[in-house]
């Protein structure tokens, strides 16, 4: 099963939070990776059942959310090392600089499923 990286998969009205929410990470200095955008729904049916999401309705099926990770290492064209860690300083800072461009919603912040690397549009 395919993990959907692109940006085209987003929905218009969520990509261009995403392009400047990458472009201001940037400007942060934060590197990140795209680890995925859109979903299918067999795929969100194989995360359920390992037990990687909780939700039926998760935004990734509409294109309306993606999933970030600070590269922490990076040579010659390759990701070595990405930011995995649940109390990273990090992605506290993504949550902060993607409040601060407004209609996006931190996974980080979520009630009962925290989940750092997602961004989606509230
Ligand atoms: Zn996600």
């Amino acid at each position: 099963m395919t993990i959907d990286r692109s940006l085209d998969s987003l929905d218009p009205r969520f990509y261009l939070k995403a392009i400047e929410f990458l472009a201001r990470l940037t400007e942060a200095k934060i590197y990140v990776m795209v680890i995925e955008t859109g979903r299918t729904w067999k795929r969100q049916e194989h995360l359920l059942e390992m037990g990687a999401s909780q939700t039926k309705r998760s935004k990734h099926l509409s294109g309306e959310a993606i999933d970030l990770a600070p590269i922490l290492q990076y040579k010659n064209g390759r990701v070595l090392q990405l930011e995995w860690s649940a109390d990273a300083q990090l992605y506290k800072r993504m949550g902060e600089i993607a409040s601060q461009i407004g209609g996006i919603r931190w996974g980080g912040d979520f009630k009962s499923f925290k989940d750092l690397v997602h961004f989606e549009l509230e």
